[in-house]
């Protein structure tokens, strides 16, 4: 992709919209890098929270461990102080943000005080029965963050980062309960978000149920046909 394109496809912010285990968080470091623009995941923002001890962390905590979503009020306090901070001004990347819509209600507000135009949503879509392999797979970094997957994106040394060495670790809320009800409150709450953007023409479907890299080639000409309509 030209520099070109790298300029134009950043007029605006990005949103991967999706069920958990979709495949947005891979995708959004290898694109959040691409454009050298920060990836913005608010579930990797309330775990940060959490090994820190904050007082949001302790409130989160119980929440994310069942599955189900933390506040809208707690949620939009802590991303609106993330997008004003200056690494944020050439745009960026929401991963798992919005979750309902009385969240992206409240972003349509902000950037438009912000003016900088409507963001571009890109939609995982992956079929149901894939998301459960994936999520209870999964093994992220505790240093970097990388993400595998025990069955289908395995690490060189089992239990050890490609990357940095770091020890893979299970996050709590991968367990087969804990997901069951993270699943239930993506169909009844974010899930409505598709119409919503939908019906603002701000939507790019992709297929998500492909190879990482076919995946981020979706998602890379996602971006350009919107930002052609927009
Ligand atoms: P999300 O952020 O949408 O919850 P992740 O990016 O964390 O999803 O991916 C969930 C799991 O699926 C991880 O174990 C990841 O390694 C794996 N994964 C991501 N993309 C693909 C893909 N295209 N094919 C196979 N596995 C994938
Ligand atoms: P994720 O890393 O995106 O899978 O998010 C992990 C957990 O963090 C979710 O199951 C929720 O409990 C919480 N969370 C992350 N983002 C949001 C959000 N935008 N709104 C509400 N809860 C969220």
């Amino acid at each position: 992709m030209s520099q070109a394109d790298a300029k134009n496809l950043l007029a605006r912010p990005v949103i991967f919209l999706g069920p958990p285990g979709a495949g947005k968080g891979t995708q959004a470091k290898l694109v959040a890098k691409h454009y050298g623009v920060p990836h913005l995941s608010t579930g990797d923002m309330l775990r940060e929270n959490v090994a820190v001890g904050t007082p949001l962390g302790a409130l989160a905590k119980p929440i994310m461990e069942r599955g189900d979503l933390v506040s809208d009020d707690l949620i939009l306090r802590m991303v609106e102080e993330r997008i004003a901070r200056a690494d944020c001004a050439p745009g960026f990347v929401f991963d798992g943000f919005p979750r309902t819509l009385a969240q992206a209600e409240a972003l349509d507000g902000i950037l438009k005080a912000q003016k900088s135009g409507p963001a571009a949503v890109i939609y995982f879509k992956v079929p149901e029965e894939i998301l459960m392999r994936r999520l209870t797979g999964r093994r992220t970094c505790n240093v970097g963050g990388e993400i595998y997957n025990i069955y289908d994106r395995p690490p060189k040394v089992e239990g050890r980062c490609d990357v940095d060495g770091g020890e893979l670790i299970q996050r709590p809320d991968d367990r087969p309960e804990a997901i069951r009800e993270r699943l239930r409150a993506y169909h009844a709450q974010t899930k409505p978000l598709v119409d919503y953007y939908r019906a603002q023409g701000t939507l790019g479907e992709i297929d998500a149920d492909a190879s990482v890299p076919a995946v981020t080639g979706a998602v890379f000409a996602a971006l350009q046909r919107l930002e052609k309509r927009l």
